[in-house]
């Protein structure tokens, strides 16, 4: 068997714009624009490119869109006065805080500074605690997870009932993508089931897994045989394995692989996210769809 690709980028279009389409209502409704705010502090590489693709996003799809880069050894208060700044300003509806932050500055006391209604990356513990209830309750989920679950939704992969299998328990992936997919509701209803380096028996959770979602960041982990035949595999890890010599612009980039033997996998699942192009490019399209969410919250019409 072949699985069927689930495509981030393609997916990605769609909702953008579908957000894109949803700007341009308000605007001429309510006469505002979704406004966000990126955070940069200091000048670490893979934080530069990951705020300037945010940004780009931002501004195709019409957000006002406000770039606070600040030195590296920007004060932490100053950094929360900053914070503050941006809670109180009317035309933000998101503040996103580039991590990492740099050492001299606890970035749990800023993450937690950020007013939970502009929080769009979702890290607030009353966001975490939101969507632990689930339902009505969640605001913003965080954009990962959140775009794993709009990924196997939108590939039309039945959740309810489904047999979910979560390889990894971080904050940012792992456990949130495991609170929402048993929760109740459309794209969950999951009986979940949370494996990671302390568990006994990996291959036999993930065997039984009719929705394997992978966050690792261990290259090849899943091995084929793993895989139950006709699932759906949702590879979560980025995994720089080496450099090459890109053929768009010949300088040296990443070669980057997932969790999964992908090219075994495709064989055996029914449905499974490549790398790259699958899980990452959605993290950015839900951080647009909170933000967008945050104003109409405030507007009153979510
Ligand atoms: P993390 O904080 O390092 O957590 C990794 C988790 O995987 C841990 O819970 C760990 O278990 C578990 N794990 C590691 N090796 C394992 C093994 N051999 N067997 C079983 N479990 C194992 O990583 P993360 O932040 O969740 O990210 C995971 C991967 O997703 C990374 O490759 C990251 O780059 C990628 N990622 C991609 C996106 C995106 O595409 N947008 C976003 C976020 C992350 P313990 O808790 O027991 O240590």
């Amino acid at each position: 068997m072949t699985a069927k690709l689930i495509k981030g980028t393609e997916i990605r279009d769609q909702i953008l714009e579908e957000i894109s389409d949803e700007v341009n209502e308000i605007k001429e409704k309510h006469g505002v624009v979704p406004g966000l705010v990126t955070i940069l502090v200091g000048e670490d590489p893979a934080s530069i490119s990951y705020v300037t693709a945010k940004i780009a996003t931002a501004k195709k799809i019409g957000f006002n869109e406000i770039q606070a880069t600040q030195p590296p050894d920007l004060p932490e208060a100053d950094l929360l006065a900053l914070v503050d700044k941006y809670n109180n300003d009317d035309a933000i509806n998101g503040i996103l805080v580039q991590l990492p932050l740099p050492k001299h500055v606890d970035d749990k006391k800023v993450l937690n500074a950020i007013d939970p209604d502009k929080d769009v990356d979702g890290f607030h513990p009353i966001n975490v605690g939101r969507l632990m209830i689930g339902g009505a309750e969640v605001k913003f989920p965080p954009c990962t997870p959140a775009g794993i679950q709009e990924m196997i939704v939108r590939a039309g992969v039945e959740t309810t009932g489904a047999e979910v299998v979560v390889v990894g328990r971080s904050n940012i992936v792992g456990k949130p993508i495991a609170n929402m997919m048993l929760q109740k509701g459309e794209g969950a209803n999951s009986t979940v089931t949370i494996v990671h380096t302390r568990t006994k028996d990996l291959a036999g959770h993930c065997k039984r897994a009719d929705i394997l979602i992978v966050a690792a960041g261990v290259p090849g982990l899943v091995k084929p045989e793993w895989i139950k035949p006709g699932s759906c595999v949702i590879d979560v890890g980025v995994n720089r394995i080496g450099t090459k010599i890109s053929e768009k612009t010949g300088k040296e980039i990443a070669i980057l692989s997932g969790d999964v033997d992908f090219d075994a996998a495709k064989e055996i699942a029914g449905f499974i996210t490549p790398v790259p192009g699958g899980v990452g490019p959605m993290t950015i399209t839900m951080l647009m769809k909170n933000t967008l969410k945050s104003l109409k919250l405030k507007l009153g019409i979510a």
